[in-house]
């Protein structure tokens, strides 16, 4: 199974990274649809696409715009949005507005609750509510062959045992850690992950592969003594995401 990071930075692009988009191209399933999602492109060569939506912060948004080319040139036959009922409102009222976007989406809008359980193609899917402004969500696909990924982005870290529980034993975590433990506390208010905190996370949920993703634009990466640290505590390997990488889990 394959993960092609289109987009893996938080809040804004920069020289060297767009913002969080990821696509699983045997499934057909993108998660999140940053500035990275123009890189879709010509890959797109499957006849539905689905994209899961952790929530409306247009650093996981703007690409839906991206699309038209996708749909007006029949790359793609049916295009679903997977999100939360308000989220979906919102980008539809606001991103979509005639006057910020000059032609209405081909695609399905699927509402969503925390807690729900679905079938895109052979994969289940099903999601838990995080802590973050305006709330988001996380993802976790269960493919027939056993094969796991679990997608935690733009949240605090959830060290719960509820939730050590139902992403246990991912053989891909992919987790945002957009702040060094130096700024832990910029992390709690801004409703974002620091590097101690996915430590933890990870301790409880135990993946094969972490991938350390929604990284902060205005650094070139995290820094080698945070991943270190990291890379110390867990028995995962532990990357750290860059637009272009693909991963094999
Ligand atoms: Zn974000
Ligand atoms: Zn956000």
């Amino acid at each position: 199974m394959q993960l092609h990071c289109f987009g893996t930075a938080g809040y804004h692009s920069s020289e060297s990274r767009h913002t969080s988009s990821y696509y699983l191209p045997e499934s057909g399933i993108a998660l999140d649809a940053g500035s990275g999602f123009f890189r879709l492109g010509e890959s797109l060569k499957i006849d539905s696409l689905d994209i899961l939506i952790t929530h409306a912060h247009l650093d996981h948004i703007l690409g839906l715009t991206y699309l038209l080319d996708a749909t007006l040139f029949k790359r793609t036959t049916c295009v679903r949005i997977w999100g939360e009922a308000e989220k979906l409102r919102a980008i539809r009222d606001h991103l979509f507005h005639p006057l910020l976007f000059p032609a209405p989406l081909d695609a399905e809008w699927h509402e969503i609750s925390v807690g729900d359980h679905w079938k895109i193609g052979d994969v289940d899917v099903t999601c838990r509510g995080q802590q973050h402004p305006g709330g988001s969500l996380a993802y976790r696909l269960d493919w027939p062959t056993g094969k796991r990924l679990v997608y935690c982005t733009d949240t605090t870290g959830d060290t719960s045992q509820v939730h050590a529980d139902w992403s246990r034993h991912a053989d891909l975590l992919i987790h945002e850690c957009y702040f060094p433990d130096s700024n832990s506390q910029w992390a709690e208010t801004t409703g974002h992950s620091w590097t101690s905190r996915v430590a933890e996370v990870a301790k409880g949920s135990q993946p094969k592969q972490l991938l350390l993703t929604h990284l902060n634009p205005s650094e070139e990466s995290l820094p080698e003594s945070e991943v270190a640290k990291l890379r110390q505590q867990l028995d995962a390997e532990v990357v750290v995401a860059s637009d272009h990488l693909c991963v094999e889990f």
